[in-house]
């Protein structure tokens, strides 16, 4: 085959999923196609996450003899630091009515996060253009924070383009001036978005206490 379909193919390769046995684990970063008896699946293996996901069931029942595959999340970072969202939220607070956006990441060596504000190139109160921030060789991104200036938290169709062919947690902080700033959470895995229903009451009681700072440093 062509070498151009050939790396194409080694960077998104489908697997035939054994029935009498689990299929083998990722032994790469990256993504696979998982064909299995109950549907095609999605699988991301990234150093903070592992996710299984069903994107595809057969049109007809016919016999497909592999094995089912059972979706799974399981996140690797562990003990997320609600204190960083209210430094975010501080962040955008301050560039209201404008957006700004951050990245929380992940060191996978240390285990330890931070806050990395993007390089803004451009930001108005509807639209923010960036570079994003330069990571260590043990970083990863692990949620993409933007915000919403005075406009409530929600995913606008901006925020569907722009989170489309990416892996990561996405939050935005709308109503940046309340006492109480909105938020709006997703995974997002390459096209598939699953909004947390409930963001952590954790980081609304962060948000609150970062915010009280600014207002008795101000005051
Ligand atoms: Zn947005």
């Amino acid at each position: 085959m062509n070498a151009a379909d050939l790396a194409l193919q080694r960077s998104f390769p489908a697997v035939m999923v054994p029935r009498r046995e689990p299929v083998a684990p990722m032994q790469v970063f990256g993504e696979r196609l998982l064909i299995a008896a109950n549907g095609v699946f999605l699988e991301v293996n990234q150093p903070w996450l592992s996710l299984v996901r069903r994107i595809a069931s057969y049109a007809v029942p016919t016999a497909i003899p592999y094995g089912d595959v059972a979706e799974s999340t399981r996140l690797v970072c562990e003990h997320f630091p609600a204190s960083l969202v209210g430094d975010f939220a501080c962040m955008a607070r301050e560039a209201s009515p404008n957006e700004t956006g951050a990245w929380i990441v992940w060191n996978r060596e240390t285990e330890q996060f931070r806050l990395a504000p993007v390089t803004i190139l451009s930001h108005s109160g509807a639209a923010l253009r960036y570079e994003p921030p330069t990571l260590g060789a043990n970083e990863v991104r692990v949620v993409d924070c933007h915000s919403h200036g005075l406009h409530p938290a929600f995913f606008s169709n901006t925020d569907d383009a722009d989170d489309r062919h990416e892996i990561k947690f996405s939050l935005v902080i709308g109503n940046c001036l309340s006492a109480t700033p909105g938020m709006a959470l997703r995974l997002c895995a390459k096209g598939i978005f699953e909004t947390v229903e409930r963001v952590p009451a954790a980081w609304y009681a962060a948000v609150k206490a970062a915010l009280a700072t600014i207002v008795t440093e101000a005051a």
